[in-house]
Formats: C-alpha cells, sequence, structure tokens
C-alpha cells in the first residue's frame, strides 16, 4: 500500500507507484466490460426488483499471466482497473460544468488507484466499500457471462464454479451473485440460494474481532441499497431456521444475526461467510481449533460439517530455489531437483544429516548468504554488522500481538549484560528487524521509532563494538525477504500465544536452515511437531495458561518489580536513555505496559524469552549441533509446500481434480 521510508527513526508513508513503468506480464483486455452499479434505488414490479438511478462506474479488464513451473498450463488472473462511464460524464459536461465532469472522472477512477486501509475516516471507509463492490462484482458479472458462453444454461453452475473468499474482503460476491441471478437472469430466490451455498467457501484468517470487517447499515444501503434487501432476507431466513432448530436458545439470535444490534447497527461480514459458505477453514490446526471454540462456536453447532482445517504452506519454487539458488544447487547435488514440484523429496536429505561434510557445506552456504546480507546493510543502511555473529531476524508487519517489542526487551537486556560483563565469552549477534505498520496504527508507529533508537544508541556505543548490532531495514516486501531470510540463523516466531493464526514467515525460515524461537502459536505448533521439539526453541505461556492469567486478573507491575533486567530495561526506556533529547517520549509505550494491562503479556513470557536467548547463545557456540538441527529443519519442512495446502482445498473444499495427474 506504500513504500516506507524511515526518516529520524520514523515511518514515512510514499506512494509506491508499482504501474509507472508499465507491467510486461499484464494484457489489457479492453472488450472485457462491465457497468458497476452504485447508490440510486431500488423499485419492485410484480414481484421483481430493479435498481435504478445508480451511478455507474466501468470495470475494465486485465490478464495477469501466471506461468507454472515445468508445465504447459499458464492461467490469468483477471484483474479490473475504474473507467468513469462516458455517457455520465458528457451530459455534465454538455451542461458546461467542465470541472465537475473532471472531478466526478476522478472520483470514479479513484476506485481502483489504491485500495483504501479497512479503518479511518467515514469518507475513506466509504471508498473501500465501493472498491470491495467493484471488483466484487466484475468478477461475478465476468464469471457469469463466461459461464453463459459455453452452456447457456445456469443449472450446472455450481457443478462448473467455486468461489473463494479469501478473508471477509470479498464477501459482497455472495449477495453480488445471488442479485444478479434473481434480477438479471431470472432465477428464483430459492434456486439462486441453492446454487450460491454449494458455489463459495470461506478461509478465516484472524480471530481478533477488531480486525473482523463490519459496515454501518446506513452507510451500504445508501451504496448498495439492493444487495443490502437480500442480506437481510438471508438473514431473516436464517433466524427462521434456527428458532426452529432451537427454539429454547432465546439468546442464540442476537448472536447469530448477520446485524450487530448492540454496537449501532453493523453488517457482520464474516457472519454472512459463515451462513453462506459451504465449508469454512483455518489456516492452522491450532487456529481453526480455536474458531470453532470461540470466535464461531454457536456456528459450529449450527453447522457441525462446515468447519475444517487447512494449514498453510509456501511454495519452494519461490521461497527455496529463487530466494536461495546456493542452498537449492547444493540440495540438488545431494538428491536431483524433482523436490522443486514435490517437497516430500527433501526428506531424502536425511540420509546425510550424521555426516559432518554435508553440515560443513550447510554452514558455507549460509555464511555465503550472511555475506551477501551484510553487503547489502552496508550499502543501504551504512552499518557495518559482523558476518560471523549470529543473524537473529524478525521481519513482518510490525503488530502489538507480534510483540517486536518482546524482542526489542531481549535486545536492551542483553546490551546491559555486555556492558555489565564485558569480559564474558559473548556470542556476537546482528539483530535485525524489518516490517510496515499500518500508516493510522500510531502504537506500531512508536515501535518501529524506539527500535531505531535503540539501534541508534547500541551501534554507536563503542563500549559495545561488534558483540551486538541492531538494524531496521526499511520498506519490508517480499523482495527484500528473499535477500534477508536465506541469511537467518535465528526466526523471531514470538506472537502472544493464540493471536497469530498461521504466519507463514516462520516456514520460510525454516525452509532456508533458521533455527525458531517462538511461542506455541499458529503454524509454530505444526512446525514443532514435524521438526521435533528438540530442534526448536519454544518458550513462554500456552494459550490455557494466557486464559488463566487473563481470568485471574494480570499484574504487568508485579514483574516489574521482582525482575531487576526487567524493571532496568523498562525504566531505561521510560527515562529516556534511547531519546536524551525528549527523555519522555516512550512513556505512553511504557506505561501501556505498566498500567495498561500489557494486553499481549510481554511482561508475563519475558523472563522465558531471556532464558530461551540464552540456550540459543550456549548451541551457536557448539558448530556442529547447531547445524545438525538446522539439517533437521530443512529436511522436515515438507508439509509446509503450499502445494500439499493447494491440493487440499481442491480435494476437500473446491470439489475439483488437476487436468493432469
Ligand atoms: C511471508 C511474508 C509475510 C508474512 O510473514 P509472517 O511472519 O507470517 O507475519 C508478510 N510480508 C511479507 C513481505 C512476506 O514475505
Amino acid at each position: 500500500m506504500f513504500r516506507q521510508i524511515i526518516r529520524q527513526g520514523q515511518q514515512i508513508e510514499f506512494r509506491d507507484d508499482w504501474l509507472s513503468h508499465g507491467n510486461p506480464w499484464e494484457f489489457p483486455r479492453p472488450e472485457n466490460r462491465y457497468p458497476i452499479q452504485f447508490e440510486g434505488d431500488v423499485v419492485e414490479h410484480n414481484g421483481a426488483h430493479q435498481w435504478v438511478k445508480t451511478n455507474d462506474i466501468i470495470a475494465v479488464a486485465y490478464d495477469q499471466i501466471i506461468p507454472g513451473y515445468k508445465t504447459e498450463a499458464t492461467n490469468t488472473l483477471r484483474l479490473w482497473t475504474a473507467k468513469a462511464s462516458d455517457e455520465f460524464n458528457l451530459q455534465i459536461f454538455n451542461d458546461g460544468e467542465y470541472y465537475s465532469a473532471v472531478k466526478n472522472k476522478n472520483d470514479s477512477e479513484n476506485v481502483s488507484r489504491v485500495l483504501y486501509p479497512n479503518d479511518s475516516t467515514y469518507s475513506g471507509k466509504e471508498l473501500r466499500l465501493k472498491q470491495e463492490y467493484f471488483l466484487v462484482s466484475a468478477s461475478v458479472q465476468d464469471i457469469l457471462s463466461r459461464h453463459w458462453l459455453i452452456y447457456q444454461r445456469w443449472d450446472n453452475l455450481s457443478d462448473k464454479i467455486a468461489i473463494h473468499l479469501n478473508d471477509t474482503h470479498p464477501v459482497l460476491a455472495i449477495p453480488e451473485l445471488i442479485r444478479l441471478l434473481i434480477d438479471q437472469h431470472q432465477l428464483s430466490w430459492q434456486e439462486a440460494v441453492t446454487q450460491v451455498e454449494k458455489i463459495f467457501s470461506y478461509t478465516n484468517h484472524t480471530l481478533m474481532s477488531e480486525a473482523l470487517e463490519t459496515w454501518p447499515v446506513e452507510m451500504f444501503r445508501k451504496i448498495l441499497p439492493r444487495n443490502q434487501q437480500i442480506i437481510y432476507q438471508i438473514n431473516n431466513d436464517f433466524l427462521q431456521r434456527i428458532s426452529k432448530q432451537f427454539p429454547h436458545d432465546f439468546e442464540l439470535p442476537r448472536r447469530v444475526s448477520i446485524i450487530n444490534e448492540e454496537h449501532g447497527r453493523l453488517i457482520r461480514m464474516a457472519w454472512i461467510a459463515v451462513i453462506v459458505c459451504h465449508k469454512v477453514n483455518g489456516v492452522s490446526a491450532l487456529h481453526s481449533q480455536l474458531m470453532t471454540d470461540s470466535l464461531f462456536t454457536d456456528f459450529a453447532r449450527i453447522f457441525p460439517n462446515k468447519f475444517c482445517n487447512i494449514t498453510n504452506g509456501i511454495t519452494p519454487r519461490r521461497w527455496l530455489a529463487l530466494a536461495n539458488p546456493d542452498l537449492s544447487s547444493m540440495i540438488k547435488s545431494y538428491i536431483g531437483p524433482q523436490w522443486l514440484i514435490n517437497l516430500p523429496q527433501l526428506s531424502e536429505l536425511k540420509q546425510w544429516i550424521d555426516y559432518p561434510e554435508f553440515l560443513e557445506k550447510l554452514k558455507q552456504v549460509k555464511q555465503a548468504n550472511k555475506h551477501k546480507l551484510t553487503h547489502f546493510i552496508a550499502e543501504t543502511q551504512n552499518i557495518l554488522v559482523n558476518s560471523d555473529a549470529l543473524f537473529d531476524v524478525q521481519i513482518k508487519r510490525i503488530h502489538e500481538y507480534k510483540r517486536q517489542l518482546l524482542n526489542l526487551l531481549h535486545v536492551i537486556t542483553r546490551y546491559n549484560r555486555i556492558l555489565a560483563n564485558p569480559e564474558h565469552h559473548w556470542v556476537p549477534r546482528v539483530v535485525i528487524f524489518s516490517g510496515k505498520a499500518a500508516s493510522s496504527y500510531s502504537a506500531a508507529k512508536k515501535i518501529i521509532h524506539l527500535i531505531n533508537d535503540v539501534a541508534e544508541i547500541i551501534n554507536r556505543d563503542e563500549r559495545i563494538g561488534c558483540r551486538l548490532k541492531v538494524v531496521f531495514i526499511p520498506n519490508y516486501n517480499v523482495s527484500l525477504a528473499q535477500k534477508i531470510i536465506p541469511a537467518a540463523d535465528l526466526s523471531e516466531q514470538i506472537s502472544l500465544a493464540g493471536t497469530e493464526a498461521s504466519g507463514t514467515g516462520n516456514m520460510k525460515f525454516a525452509l532456508n536452515g533458521a533455527l525458531t524461537i517462538g511461542t506455541l502459536d499458529g503454524a509454530n505448533v505444526e512446525i514443532r511437531e514435524h521438526v521435533g521439539q528438540e530442534n526448536i526453541f519454544i518458550f513462554g505461556h500456552t494459550i490455557d495458561e494466557v486464559k488463566q492469567i487473563k481470568q485471574n486478573y494480570y499484574h504487568p507491575r508485579w514483574y516489574y518489580e521482582n525482575d531487576a533486567e526487567l524493571k532496568q530495561v523498562i525504566d531505561q526506556i521510560s527515562n529516556g536513555y534511547f531519546k536524551p533529547d525528549c527523555p519522555t517520549f516512550y512513556q505512553d509505550l511504557t506505561n501501556s505496559l505498566l498500567y495498561g494491562g500489557d494486553q499481549y503479556l510481554l511482561f508475563a513470557d519475558y523472563r522465558s524469552y531471556i532464558d530461551t536467548q540464552e540456550q540459543v547463545d550456549n548451541l551457536y557456540r557448539d558448530s556442529l549441533s547447531w547445524q545438525s538441527k538446522v539439517a533437521k529443519n530443512i529436511c522436515n519442512m515438507v508439509f509446509f509446500s503450499s502445494d500439499r495446502t493447494i491440493q487440499a482445498y481442491a480435494e476437500q473444499i473446491w470439489n475439483i481434480k488437476p487436468i493432469i495427474l
């Protein structure tokens, strides 16, 4: 959504002009265009509905080619751009209103300019709703028009089409498909709904209530009046059904209604998805379990067969072959190239695990990658790091639940320990951070600022030397991830247990020979099962313990007062040790931990994190043992290929078979 620049320690957002030089992989399809309606009124005539007096925008298609690896098959990803509808502009233009004609053209085309963030102001919210509907309506109209071209009938629609809702952002496709089938193609309500239930499926990506999408009923009615009627009809039918199924549970309708009446009448998009879709899945075993235990408990009782798990994966083509050519050719020299399209073959590497020569080669590959990253950091950040140090990496979106701040508490603890005991045989570390904060997320932006201020003080402290360096690499994106991950020794996956749905960064690192330090959260749980608990550093409270702590009234201050090292670190941040020119600058941050409830339990997990980091150092001193665990991680990551994930979606959810077996 933006290019991140760090100036005086702070994130600044710049426009990301990724199309300025054109895009050679995409082809305009100007003959494929659909009108997208907004606003206006709905009139009823003999039971048929007409959506009239609308303001229209035209969606024009582009095809992005998605070539498969070593296959004849290349798919197209159909994308859309918004064009002002000509008739509308001409009318105003002819009336002599040149300015409003141009403004109108601009407003229309804003719909596909930049995706609006899902927070922010009322007019921003409205733009985002329009954007979501624009993309969804164009795609659904296109799907129907292509189906009609081939079959000239609608009764086989659900045999031929599967639409997957990747999170709630495209959930509007449900009322939109019903609308088109009824209002434009003359199906009955029952015929339309029966097809739609078979066509749609939904993946949930977060349990955090603040991230679940809702729209105010009033705003929705103004922009999409016909879709709103359809959503109400879905809700009425559903509430009637459950009042028959559970006649004595008087609280149930309020909880499962699509309309949340408690917070100013909001449409809950996730509720629409769960009520209509034939399958709903989570993205890791733990997340899918929590999903039916917490967020969707009522729905799991109503629809016992609807919920399933499909654990996320990553593609070995990008995240091993492309990102790490040296490791890739080393693996090829041992077991050939078939793992590229069949990751389970990586387990053939197991026969070499006890050979020192194999481990030595792995180490040399990692060393070469660290060397390259050292150069990159020197060139782009003007920081000299020791490429023999342990590279400790946390790169991901900046979010309080991901606990970059806990990582920083460890960094400062280590700094204090080195100063207090300079003669000790310290394992040198380079701690690397990268990540963007949402532009309106001020707490996350302050964490970025603090990381940079801490880096500034520690990197300039001559007493520390090369034993500890802290680097924040700006503008985290996939290209940067491909440079950093192959050079990592330690992968930080330290979210509070129960908050990270899956994570995929965790998989990328382990596949590239980094050891994980992490909590029992998301896919970390399954990574531990696959690589073996002796080959991963697990710390912190479990989900059940977190629940206990929160129930029994959590006292962050107790940890602060009873842990001298933690107290020292918090006092340093709070007293301006890292911001001498504005000593009170970080007090809101420390206060939110000490007095604001420490929502993500940094203090409760601090001691176990610090102790586990000490175990990391101890293992790193023993290079052969470290390398042996690295090798066990790599060859036990076979489960985490996205090929396995996609095959599971195809078999369990979409009911489709590959063309070639
Ligand atoms: C993999 C990846 C992510 C997801 O990382 P997590 O650690 O799972 O949050 C985010 N951004 C980029 C650029 C990635 O490559």
